[in-house]
């Protein structure tokens, strides 16, 4: 792969100046400059090339990567003009991320973790997944691809993993960025077959190859055992179970009468049902359906469940659809809520960014007052320390999981 221009020396080739009173939020260290807030850029710059952020009268700012085809015209990685974004920079970048995960006790070579979170690592456009003795990158900006070999030298120097493999990003985001990645292995070998890791004593099978996201909803994994917690002596649905997280852990661990996880995706029931197994879950119950039509079904039936988890796939894509995403997280949550006997646990998640934590707490406060119960919080959870936020890029911070008890 070709390097971008001054990749090595990491100095910039090109100036981006912002247009007049828009650099307050890169002040304040947000690393996304969008092509709106630019007004020009003196001199060239390619893709992946580095670049400085000035602001209108010429004054730095940041420095960053640039990428002409996305909206997220620069990322920025650093806010001195001393710094230099070559490849002993990414390294060290990496490093601090991998350090972090050591300090947080989420190094376990037979577990899984986010290595690096993207903004929440300063290492924006960069997901990297450890599963056992495996890495998955996931790279979601175009400007980082001429530096991946670079990366992935840093990770296998780091990690020492038995393999690393490409992963590509959600299909609207590679399209935002221009970005064609074709799943590969770049270092090292790729498994067999599936991967197990370990998650609070249970044992998973993660598929890297073919799996959603990089495998593994790794940022539930907290919440699968908060949820557990809940589950004893309860029957549980677990509605969008992907590869039965929530259903084994409630099973197990968390001593369920019985679970029935639902998931429209063949592959994720396959999956679910090979984990309630290798788990020894007899109880667990899975069933290749649509989640609504299935949840509709047993509410017509008269079905009652003491535990209902809902973790649908994202309902909003972009701040315009967020009254839409309300709607449907409305509809779905009354459904379930009507399912609960008195007294029953209700853990609803939202993976939709745009969605905010006020909002969706208010959206469940329009589903007690519809269906004429009171739901009372106990636990108002977000994504595990494996992915930092960064306080700078509130974007970063999308999971929301609420436990609630209905009454
Ligand atoms: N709770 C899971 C992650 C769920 S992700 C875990 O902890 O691992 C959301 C899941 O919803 C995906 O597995 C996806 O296949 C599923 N899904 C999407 N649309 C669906 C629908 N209409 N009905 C049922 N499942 C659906």
């Amino acid at each position: 792969m070709p390097d971008a221009p001054s990749a090595e020396a990491g100095l910039p080739t090109a100036t981006a100046i912002l247009k007049p009173k828009r650099a307050r939020p890169f002040f304040g260290r947000h690393p996304w400059v969008l092509d709106s807030a630019i007004e020009r850029l003196n001199g060239t710059a390619d893709v992946g090339a580095v670049v400085d952020l000035a602001t209108h009268d010429g004054h730095f700012v940041g420095r960053g990567l640039w990428n002409p085809a996305s909206r997220i015209r620069v990322r920025l990685y650093a806010f001195d003009a001393a710094t230099r974004l070559d490849d002993e920079f990414f390294r060290g970048r990496l490093a601090a991320a991998v350090a972090l995960r050591g300090h947080l006790g989420l190094d376990d070579r037979a577990a899984a973790a986010r290595v690096v979170n993207s903004e929440g690592d300063d290492l924006s456009g960069l997901i990297v997944d450890r599963y056992g003795e495996y890495l998955a990158v996931q790279v979601t900006a175009a400007a980082l691809v001429p530096r991946l070999d670079a990366i992935a030298a840093g990770l296998d120097e780091l990690v020492r993993p038995r393999g690393i493999l490409l992963r590509g990003a959600e299909r609207g985001l590679a399209k935002l960025e221009g970005l064609h990645l074709p799943d590969r292995v770049i270092r090292g070998v790729a498994p067999g077959g599936p991967v197990f890791v370990a998650e609070h004593g249970l044992r998973f099978g993660v598929d890297l190859a073919e799996g959603q996201k990089t495998g593994w909803y790794l940022d539930q994994r907290d919440n699968r055992l908060a949820a557990a917690r809940h589950a004893r002596g309860r029957r549980v649905l677990d509605a969008f179970c992907y590869s039965g997280g929530f259903a084994v852990a409630c099973a197990t661990a968390g001593g369920a009468r019985s679970v029935l996880a639902v998931d429209s995706s063949a592959k994720a029931t396959a999956l679910a049902k090979a984990n309630a197994e290798l788990n020894g879950a007899a109880n667990v119950a899975v069933e290749t359906a649509d989640a609504f039509e299935k949840l509709d079904a047993l509410a017509a039936a008269g079905e009652r469940f003491g535990m209902v988890v809902l973790d649908p796939p994202k309902f909003a894509r972009s701040r315009a659809s967020v009254d839409d995403a309300l709607r449907a997280y409305h509809r779905v949550n009354r459904v379930a809520v009507g399912l609960l006997e008195p007294g029953g646990i209700l853990v609803t998640c939202s993976c939709s960014g745009s969605v905010s934590r006020d909002d969706f707490l208010e959206m469940l406060a329009g589903v007690a007052q519809r269906s004429r119960r009171s739901i009372q919080v106990l636990e108002c959870r977000g994504a595990g320390a494996d992915h930092p936020v960064n306080v700078s890029c509130l974007e970063g911070e999308y999971l929301k999981c609420v436990i609630a008890r209905v009454a």
